[in-house]
């Protein structure tokens, strides 16, 4: 194979991902300025015509140190993207659909590096599960802000991550990218691929006579998928017979009249068939009903959005809703990395947005290429393959994580939910880690990698925000009394600490607004 070197990485697609991905990749390779090795050339071409997605609002707090990283300001990207902050899910109906709620905070439960303070909670105790464990279940519930205005850039009281309008944050990093980054913009159609002789992708080929060259290729066209899927035939493994849904319907609600309160968590609701998202920002709610077209038409779903939006969103609510339909399959392609071709974002795959976990894939799938950059196409290949084998893994434990949220609900009002629950839905692995965690709860000890998308903590709060029942364990009780009752006291009084401390989310909001958050 080739000692030819990767100087030159041609993005196709100008969304999330690809202004993401090449911001990635461009900090990283300024940051190693003393690095002997050539500069890098990173060209961004993207279509005229064809519209990004335009959704994926929610992000995880892994996207804080991202742009911490390529080197942005959390104040102007707050001002920018008329951004809010995301403390975790709130989910509501899920379990029985009678106004059953419970909550997924990004903070894990307190003390969990050393006590596992879910050996002490039953169903019966007196607290919920979230409340129970976490003090950052009680304040976001509250509409408290996980920082103070004096707090730097990045930094947080609570763990958080954002709510963000899609549109201005593409456009925002594409300033950044051309402006301090210097990457290349390109505006034409990709029309074709030309190919070397070994199938390595040569350039591809735009509609304005361009041919751009390159050593490495990252697909980020979205579910068009024009290099991974289109040129190279790589299949797409649809995941619809685990996780139905197939189709949202979104709107966004203007709410800058209406005095609504500032949610800092993504409300998650149940319905009949699927769920709505809800995410607040300071000025809109992004609203979307998240259904499966087996058992829901696209009118049905456009008239319980348009029912959710007036009955919770009332002050706001101004006539029927302006609906925009997306489609998509749920799943992802077999494999990721194809030759000098990599796939990231929707072209890579898409499952649902539950849990959010589109974009933290394209931070992971940026910053793997970004660190493991290979040298020459000689080295290449290895990397590949260990960047399939790891995205294969995560792709699956997506999967499974999104599939216990349906499995565990005792609704029974629609054939859909009573379908989510039949076995042969369920992935083997989920079911096996089920049966485990019938007599012993999810801890450390079941976490496979260092790097797990969905760590214990976060099963921990599905299981049993959901009413799961484990056996009790009285020796590690026993065992860890004192440890416990001395963890459950410090979780009161910081809970206590933080309502004295933390500021109303849309008060916080304004502040930054006017006077920024400290620097770093
Ligand atoms: C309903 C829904 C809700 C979601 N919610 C969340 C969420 O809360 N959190 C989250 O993390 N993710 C969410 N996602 C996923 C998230 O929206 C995407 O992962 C993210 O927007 C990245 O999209 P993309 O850049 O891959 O694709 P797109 O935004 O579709 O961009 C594709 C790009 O490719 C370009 N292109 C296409 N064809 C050509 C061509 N021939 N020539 C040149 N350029 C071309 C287009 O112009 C565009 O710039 C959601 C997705 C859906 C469907």
């Amino acid at each position: 194979m080739s000692e030819q070197p990767i100087n030159r990485v041609v993005i196709v697609g100008g969304g999330t991902a690809g202004w993401l991905t090449a911001a990635v990749i461009a900090a990283a390779r300024q940051a190693q300025e003393a690095d002997p090795t050539p500069p890098l050339s990173i060209t961004l071409l993207e279509s005229p015509d064809i519209p990004t997605i335009g959704v994926g609002e929610g992000t995880w707090p892994s996207m804080r140190s991202t742009l911490q990283k390529i080197g942005v300001s959390e104040t102007d990207f707050f001002k920018a993207c008329t951004a809010s902050f995301k403390q975790g899910t709130w989910f509501q109906n899920w379990r029985t659909g009678d106004g059953d709620q419970y909550t997924h905070p990004f903070s894990p439960p307190e003390g969990y590096e050393r006590i596992n303070l879910s050996e002490y909670w039953a169903p019966s105790s007196d607290l919920d599960f979230d409340e129970f464990s976490s003090a950052q279940a009680s304040t976001l519930k509250a509409q408290l802000a996980p920082k103070q205005v004096s707090t730097p850039e990045y930094a947080g009281v609570l763990n958080y991550g954002y709510h963000l309008d899609a549109e201005k944050f593409a456009a925002f990093l594409q300033n950044h990218c051309i402006n301090k980054l210097k990457v290349t913009h390109k505006v034409a159609n990709l029309v074709s691929i030309a190919s070397k002789d070994n199938g390595d992708i040569d350039a591809v080929i735009t509609d304005q006579a361009d041919q751009i060259k390159g050593d490495l290729f990252i697909d980020c066209t979205g579910s068009r998928a024009l290099l991974i899927g289109q040129h190279y035939q790589i299949p797409f493994e649809s995941k619809k017979h685990i996780l139905f849904n197939d189709r949202a319907v979104a709107t966004r609600i203007d709410t800058s009249k209406a005095n609504l309160p500032l949610e800092s968590a993504t409300l998650s609701t149940a319905q009949d068939v699927g769920w709505i998202w809800d995410i607040g920002l300071p000025d809109r709610r992004g609203i979307g009903h998240v259904y499966a077209s087996e058992y829901c038409s696209d009118d049905q779903a456009i008239d319980r959005l348009d029912q959710y939006a007036k009955h919770n969103l009332t002050a706001a609510y101004s006539g029927p809703i302006e609906p925009r339909i997306i489609k998509f399959d749920p799943g992802h392609r077999a494999v990721f990395w194809h030759r000098n071709c990599v796939a990231i974002g929707m072209a890579a795959g898409f499952i649902e947005p539950l849990e959010a976990s589109a974009l933290v894939m394209v931070e992971l799938s940026a910053a793997m290429i970004a660190e493991q950059m290979p040298p020459t196409r000689a080295a290449m290949d290895p990397i590949a393959r260990r960047f399939n084998k790891k995205f294969l893994y995560r792709w699956r434990s997506i999967i499974n994580f999104l599939k216990l949220h349906y499995l565990l609900s005792e609704r029974t009002n629609h054939r859909y939910w009573v379908d989510q629950r039949a076995s042969s839905t369920v992935p083997e692995d989920l079911l096996e880690l089920l049966s485990i965690w019938q007599y012993q709860t999810p801890w450390h000890r079941d976490q496979e990698h260092v790097d797990e998308l969905f760590p214990t903590a976060s099963y921990q709060y599905i299981l049993y925000g959901m009413q799961f029942k484990t056996m009790q364990n009285d020796h590690y009780r026993q065992k860890n009394k004192t440890s416990a009752e001395a963890t459950l006291n410090k979780r009161q009084e910081y809970t206590t600490k933080l309502y004295r401390a933390l500021p109303d989310h849309r008060e916080l909001i304004a502040a930054i607004a006017k006077q920024g958050l400290p620097k770093f």
